[in-house]
């Protein structure tokens, strides 16, 4: 599982329509320490001997308060494998000690996932990591006008719109078309959304819109939900890639 943002009964019911229980992870990939990521984190590594997985910055940030859970420390940029998967973190810019964006590669089939939330803005390193992704799950916290004229004090929305804050609908959308342009066909997922500053609906609206004119590449799109299983994902026929650029 990555991030434990939301409560532990949420979790349990969201893996039981898979047919798991929190007892079945094999562990807790944490991006940062932000308490959006890891409200459930500790809760569910304590009751159900869950190791949590993170960089030692973040362990050590998070293991203030929770002494006695089991961890596995994963350096940033190094991978995780367990089961079919690997599992490989990179840095994204953000206010927490050591924020990262996952990679996860699925072995038997080649498809790869790559998912960033809480990112102040999109680097050459995010650029690289998410190379060649087939599902893309990107943050669109926000739509930059709503946010201006909205009722967040002026340190909030300094915060959020600064450099190590989160990602804006314009700038999750221009990297999509970018992908798009570079690696052909893909899913992608809008993340994260802000419950004041953002709606599904205009975030969806301007992504598939954008992506369309300017890229003119079929890319399936959706908006995953803020507080419940929503989206899923069933790899399809690898896309082929775009050797035009
Ligand atoms: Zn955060
Ligand atoms: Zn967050």
């Amino acid at each position: 599982m990555i991030d434990a943002g939301i409560g532990l009964r949420l979790i349990a019911s969201a893996l039981a329509t898979h047919d798991l229980l929190l007892s079945d992870l094999s562990g807790i990939v944490l991006t940062h320490e932000h308490s959006d990521h890891i409200q459930s984190a500790h809760a569910i590594s304590k009751r159900y001997n869950v190791p949590i997985v993170a960089n030692p910055a973040t362990l050590n940030v998070i293991y203030r308060r929770c002494t006695d859970s089991p961890n596995i420390k994963l350096a940033t940029g190094d991978r995780w494998s367990i089961g079919d998967l690997d599992i490989e973190t990179f840095p994204v810019p953000h206010d927490a000690v050591e924020p990262v964006g996952v990679n996860l590669y699925y072995r038997p089939s080649g498809h790869k996932a790559s998912i960033i939330t809480d990112a102040g803005h999109v680097t050459d390193a995010m650029r690289a990591a998410i190379r060649g992704a087939n599902l893309l799950i990107l943050e669109a916290n926000h739509d930059v006008h709503r946010l201006n004229a909205g009722v967040y004090p002026g340190y909030l929305k300094a915060r959020i719109l600064s450099d190590r804050g989160h990602l804006s609908n314009e700038a999750a959308v221009a990297l999509l078309c970018e992908h798009a342009m570079t690696h052909g066909p893909h899913t992608a997922w809008l993340a994260h959304l802000s419950k004041e500053n953002n709606t599904p609906k205009l975030a969806l609206a301007y992504a598939k819109a954008t992506v369309a004119v300017e890229t003119g590449c079929p890319v399936v799109l959706d908006v995953a939900k803020r507080d419940k299983p929503s989206v899923s994902w069933t790899p399809g026929v690898k896309p082929l890639q775009l050797n035009l650029f």
